[in-house]
């Protein structure tokens, strides 16, 4: 369910950022690390064990990802679920491919772009 998932997600455009994980494991590993974060993985089983449309809520313990944060603003455009997260600062509402916190909690932000053609990575600012 979540690679099928993510392959959606992929298609809409949406890139792990893996700035947000170790450095020095390879790109399969570090992006397998990403996809194990325990958001995605609550936000997957939410969406096949709830009705369609029902508003998701997670709470989380610590500060979510900006590649968690990512993911939910595209999971809430794709599947068009309210998704709200709750963690260890803010209440993020997360609708329609936007979050209530616009971003203001981001450690760097982030005006660069990213392209995808196969397995390379273009970043331009
Ligand atoms: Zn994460
Ligand atoms: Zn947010």
């Amino acid at each position: 369910m979540l690679e099928m998932l993510i392959e959606k997600l992929e298609l809409a455009g949406y890139v792990p950022d893996t700035n947000f994980v170790l450095h020095d494991v390879d790109e399969e590993l570090k992006q397998g690390m990403l996809y194990s974060h325990s958001e995605k993985l609550a936000i997957a089983f939410g969406l096949i064990s709830t009705p369609e449309g029902t508003p998701l809520r997670i709470t989380k313990n610590l500060r979510v990802c900006g590649d968690c944060h990512t993911f939910i603003k595209f999971v809430s455009a794709i599947a068009k679920r309210l998704i709200i997260v709750r963690d260890a600062n803010r209440f993020h509402h997360f609708e329609e491919g936007a979050c209530s916190c616009g971003d203001c909690w981001a450690l760097k932000p982030s005006l660069t772009t990213r392209m995808r053609i196969g397995k390379l990575y273009f970043e331009s600012s």
